[in-house]
């Protein structure tokens, strides 16, 4: 590897002020940096860029400085470089650095060489604080909703499986310096809460909804992860699902399948009105297209509505009059299905 002089790549004297070092750092590091440089030598800038910011990351650490003084006196830049024998260098591969930090080639060979240990043990550290104040996790979990309460809409409430902090140590784990008895020192325990949740009005299967802190609690002080919902929508008694389409049915009275007649329609896009065409039949579909579930792909099924023919629950005498005239008047016989024929 190639021994990098910190203090000729700053234009800096040895014994340079850590002021004067910065100083110059941002002067170069102006004029390097690869945003200002066109094509062509753009990857020669990036590589300046590195190398000067890599200067800076050893002279301004009071720590890497010494070590790199001790061991750099006697070496040129751009030197094979080899490493001593044991002592204080302590040497790491510089493939190893790489992966730790990410890779890119960031840093020298040299740079890996001398401070890789370092900056290993600086990541553990910083790795082991962020585990003390991490963030909750987030929570995914389902909720089956039939297609009626996705038209009805309101409030819903779900009972939901939850991670806590516990409630006897207060998350720690611990209770007068000994294992907490109701968590076991995991400083969690499991639970159960019901959650309230408002139906979306433009509620369809498979929307997610983030329900903000519903998730997993933080540790040390950290924030409350989210709670992912997705909700599915399950046919019922009304609207039978047969993947993205909607089968209803649709009571009419035996005149208004005779006549026609306009009937309006609870879906999930709201009062919508069903033309019903002079002579339907009962068990006839008729389509409403887009009125149905949200296809995975995109774009929506259709509803169906099926004709049943109904009377209405209470008929009037004088409609049981017309009736019994109609029956007179020599109705068309009725055949088919199971019935026997006369
Ligand atoms: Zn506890």
């Amino acid at each position: 590897m190639k021994f990098q002089d910190y203090y000729e790549i700053l234009g800096v004297a040895r014994d340079a002020s850590e002021d004067d070092i910065k100083k110059a750092y941002r002067k170069l590091a102006m004029k390097w940096h690869p945003d200002r440089h066109q094509d062509d030598d753009r990857a020669a800038a990036e590589e300046k860029f590195k190398r000067i910011n890599e200067a800076k990351e050893v002279l301004t650490d009071p720590e890497k400085r010494a070590k790199y003084d001790k061991f750099g006196q006697n070496w040129e830049h751009g030197q094979d470089f080899r490493p001593p024998e044991g002592g204080a260098w302590q040497t790491m591969n510089p493939e190893e650095f790489d992966s730790m930090f990410g890779g890119g080639g960031g840093f020298s060979d040299f740079f890996a060489s001398m401070f890789g240990d370092d900056m290993r043990a600086k990541a553990r550290g910083a790795r082991a604080h962020r585990r003390y104040q991490a963030r909750g996790a987030d929570v995914n979990a389902e909720l089956r909703l039939t297609v009626s309460d996705a038209i009805d809409g309101g409030k819903r409430e779900f009972g939901l499986g939850t991670v806590q902090a516990c409630p006897t140590c207060g998350g720690t784990g611990e209770l007068d310096q000994h294992v907490c008895y109701t968590c076991a020192g995991m400083g969690r325990v499991r639970g159960r809460k019901t959650v309230e949740l408002k139906i979306p009005k433009e509620v369809r299967d498979g929307l997610v909804l983030r329900l903000k802190s519903l998730g997993e609690p933080g540790v040390g002080g950290g924030e409350t992860g989210d709670l992912y919902l997705t909700i599915r929508l399950q046919g019922d008694a009304n609207y039978r699902r047969e993947g993205a389409d909607i089968y209803a049915d649709v009571p009419v009275a035996p005149w208004e399948a005779l006549e026609g007649a306009k009937v309006d329609l609870r879906t999930l896009d709201g009062t919508v009105t069903l033309n019903v065409p002079p002579g339907t039949r009962s068990g006839q579909h008729l389509r409403m297209k887009g009125l149905g579930l949200s296809h995975e792909q995109g774009g929506r099924g259709d509803l169906f509505a099926v004709i049943r023919l109904a009377l209405p629950e209470e008929l009037s005498d004088e409609q049981k009059e017309l009736i019994k005239q109609l029956k007179q008047a020599g109705a068309t016989e009725v055949k088919g299905g199971a019935r026997r024929q006369a």
